[in-house]
């Protein structure tokens, strides 16, 4: 509650930034960020000298490189929370590839229990929950998960291998199956699925994983056992294509198409959440897929959390500054 009227106060709209680490074999490199603080961090330009080098931003939050994936939930739970009261909400993962956007939202190629990222710890929180509540609500779960490539829409779950239990279609992406489910492993058993019927539309391009958004969506229904009164709430995971700039010198043919639907896609998304940051009166949902299919569960009493990642690295510098002010621009 105490959460819910701090949102309303401050608006529906979070960011986030995540600086990673540097990787093994990368630490004795010097690092771009050269302070961080609760809210805010300041980055250096490795180019300039004295006052100029600096430039600090302004966030809700500043995740240092040695924050865990715990601390970062710790931070992400409150919102999980007000889905099972019937809000909906958008999380995001934005940021040039390898600054760790599928890290936070899904750990490492390894998962442990202490790297599981977002996706895994939101669920088990969903779940554990309804559990608590279970005298007074009765939840029912759902999953969809799609990639958009291209402004195409896929379905990741459409596999045979799904179990037939699939309800009705509908919801946001009508054309998506939508699976009930009732734990945390069914809900990862769908996910490795839906990773793998990614990687299956990789053979042409290699890692179509970084020119692609992929979005998991949950979506929980509670109905009050006394009241009957039923509330919706939906939760979409998105871990967005790599937002880095594409050479249109060197791009051509596929590449340059899809370097070209990524750059619509995300400064669409880009200017529906500064339209809302603003209050404007008119908000550019139709400019993209993504905003089309979203546009239930941003703005209105939705609530928009968008991580942005950045790298340390001094050859990332020119990324992590438009990183910085794309994210300035929507916070
Ligand atoms: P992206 O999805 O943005 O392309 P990844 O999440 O794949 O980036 O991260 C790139 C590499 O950095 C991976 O090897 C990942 O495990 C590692 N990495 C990213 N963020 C962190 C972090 N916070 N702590 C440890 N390793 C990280
Ligand atoms: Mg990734």
């Amino acid at each position: 509650h105490l959460y819910n009227q701090v949102q309303d106060l401050k608006g529906s709209i979070r960011v986030y930034c995540r600086v990673r680490p540097f990787l093994p074999g990368q630490a004795s490199r010097s690092s771009t960020v050269d302070y961080i603080g609760d809210g805010n961090l300041t980055i250096l330009n490795p180019l300039k000298q004295g006052k100029d080098a600096r430039r600090s931003f302004n966030f809700n939050k500043v995740f240092g490189p040695s924050t865990t994936q715990a601390e970062v939930f710790a931070d992400t739970q409150p919102l999980i929370r007000s889905v099972l009261d019937g809000y909906n909400v958008c999380i995001f993962a934005y940021g040039q590839t390898g600054s760790g956007k599928t890290y936070t939202m899904n750990g490492p190629k390894e998962i442990t229990e202490q790297s599981r990222g977002v996706n895994y710890r939101a669920l088990s929180d969903l779940f554990c929950i309804s559990e608590q509540r279970r005298d007074t609500f009765s939840y029912e779960v759902s999953v969809q998960m799609i990639e958009i490539y291209n402004e195409q829409v896929r379905d990741l779950l459409a596999a045979d291998e799904i179990r037939n239990n699939s309800q009705q279609k509908g919801l946001n992406v009508p054309e998506a199956n939508l699976v009930l489910v009732t734990s945390t492993s069914e809900v990862v058993e769908l996910m490795n699925i839906g990773h793998r019927n990614r990687a299956v539309g990789a053979t042409a391009l290699n890692d179509r994983s970084s020119r692609s958004h992929s979005c998991l969506t949950v979506h929980v229904q509670g109905r009050d056992m006394t009241s009957g009164a039923v509330l919706r709430g939906c939760l979409h995971l998105v871990d967005l294509a790599g937002s880095e700039r594409v050479d249109k010198s060197e791009a051509t043919g596929e590449r340059l198409k899809e370097a070209q639907h990524i750059n619509k896609s995300l400064s669409a998304l880009g200017d529906v959440i500064a339209s809302l940051a603003q209050k404007n009166a008119h908000v550019p949902y139709r400019n993209s897929k993504l905003t089309q299919l979203l546009q239930d569960s941003l703005g209105g009493q939705a609530k928009t959390l968008m991580f942005v990642h950045i790298s340390p690295d001094v050859e990332a510098f020119g990324e992590t500054t438009s990183t910085l002010k794309f994210a300035e621009r929507v916070a």
